[in-house]
């Protein structure tokens, strides 16, 4: 029989009409054996996510204040669902389970998982399938890394084992047994860590919108719906912001060749997009894929006369920065001068140690420091072919009086990366994307 993983996220979860009609998608097709649940999302724009009252419950019980607000606010997101849903659950116990859990000594991750753990035990009792608990089946090293090969073996003879099953997303098992989360989002890696550990024949993963859109709707208002896409560039779209997928979803799926298909809840209808390891001949042709981006960017800038000639300067650059742990996103450079561009949060954290380790290591001439940085990716596995797409992008920004901050081209082609100033973001991203449109 055919296997299909389903991976609901939060808006698909967010109230018991939500979850009726996740379980009419889930029934209608028997292949839909295992399900990944997310905790419950918003209901409306200005609404909070459990997991964002679960970290609020931490961060007053962490700091010995009064945590009990927030715990009933919780406790009643849950109890409106199992109203609606007329499940017998015994609710009560395991409020009173994290009640005294805060009260001792909290931890972080456990707290922030109970979100999905609710949520897909509710599930899995009105769908009347096991409930399979990743803090038994999926496994993270002491780096918390994930322990592919451990994982791998413990989820995938567990879910051999049974017909259907409900398994929360967002969490794992320290090797210490204490609960670790993946980062915001995670539950789209636990859906793709279950498609491959049951060797399922396609990874689906319902949302609230249509697809991976060829922009972020929140920016461009109706960008079209991508119809195949491959893992890479849906990487190169994720990374680069498109939130509609968890950047590191791609990795499990993509090893067992399981195809991921994006769908709606809120209209089952529409195909979604396809996410497959190469585009095949049915895909339509498009010399750009989509466009995405995110603020948040630091650039350092360095300028040294003869610093062509100075082997290694690159590499000791970059070496205080990762002795610092933080990462470079992009490393631009000309005969004299290079500048790195980093992600700010993470760069903050050891900002001036950096600085004066640059000043004292590599004794630059100048050296300017400049935050408020955001870089967009035009993304497209049909660039390599075709000519002028830079010249469009670049026309475009000029022409809406966008200054261009940086320029950097990948060099597999597949993605052009500019980098504008925040404040230009929103109007840049549209920019191009009307500029892209006859190329999408
Ligand atoms: P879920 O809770 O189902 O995991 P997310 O909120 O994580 O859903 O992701 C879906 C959201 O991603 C959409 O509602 C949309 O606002 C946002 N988004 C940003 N960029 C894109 C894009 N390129 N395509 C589709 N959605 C996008
Ligand atoms: N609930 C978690 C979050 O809000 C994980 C997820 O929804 O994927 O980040
Ligand atoms: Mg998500």
């Amino acid at each position: 029989m055919k296997t299909i993983v389903v991976k609901f996220g939060g808006t698909s979860l967010a109230s018991a009409e939500q979850i009726r009609k996740v379980a009419d998608i889930v029934l209608a097709d028997p292949a839909r054996r295992f399900m990944v649940a997310s905790a419950p999302g918003k209901r409306t724009s200005d609404d909070i996510k459990v997991t964002d009252l679960l970290y609020r419950c931490y961060d007053e019980a962490a700091s010995g204040a009064d945590f009990s607000g927030t715990l009933a606010q919780i406790e009643s997101r849950y109890a409106d669902i199992l109203a609606g849903l007329g499940v017998e659950f015994d609710l009560a116990s395991e409020i009173a389970v994290l009640r005294e859990h805060l009260a001792g000594t909290p931890q972080r991750d456990y707290m922030a998982s109970r979100g999905e753990y609710l949520n897909a035990k509710i599930i899995a009792a009105f769908l009347g399938r096991p409930f399979v608990d990743p803090a038994e089946t999926i496994f993270f090293t002491e780096s918390s890394a994930l322990d592919e090969e451990r994982t791998f073996k413990a989820l995938g003879e567990r879910l051999r084992a049974l017909d259907a099953a409900v398994i929360p997303g967002f969490y794992g098992v320290l090797p210490d047994g204490t609960i670790h989360t993946f980062s915001r989002g995670g539950s789209d890696i636990t859906g793709s860590i279950a498609a491959q550990a049951a060797r399922a024949d396609l990874y689906e993963n319902w949302t609230d919108v249509s697809g991976m859109l060829s922009a972020d709707p929140r920016v461009v208002e109706t960008p079209h719906v991508i119809d195949h896409i491959t893992y890479t560039e849906l990487r190169e779209l994720s990374y680069m912001g498109a939130s509609v997928l968890h950047e590191d979803a791609v990795f499990p799926v993509r090893k067992a060749g399981i195809p991921i298909n994006i769908r709606n809840t809120n209209r089952p209808g529409d195909r979604g997009t396809m996410i497959v390891p190469w585009a095949d001949r049915t895909a339509r042709k498009r010399v750009v894929t989509g466009v995405a981006g995110r603020k948040g960017f630091t650039s350092i800038a360095i300028e040294k006369s003869m610093m062509n000639a100075e082997i290694g300067f690159t590499a000791r650059l970059l070496t205080i920065l990762a002795e610092h742990g933080v990462a470079f996103e992009h490393c631009p450079s000309g005969i004299d001068t290079i500048s790195v561009v980093v992600n700010t949060e993470a760069f903050q954290k050891a900002r001036d140690e950096i600085l004066i380790a640059i000043q004292k290591e590599l004794e630059p001439d100048a050296m300017t420091v400049e935050d408020g940085l955001a870089m967009l990716a035009v993304v497209g596995r049909g660039m390599v072919y075709s000519k002028g797409t830079a010249a469009r992008i670049f026309k475009a920004l000029a022409d809406a009086n966008i200054n261009i901050r940086m320029i950097d081209q990948g060099s597999s082609e597949l993605n052009i990366i500019v980098g504008v100033e925040e404040h230009d973001y929103e109007e840049a991203v549209r920019a191009i994307y009307r500029a892209m449109e006859p190329l999408l």
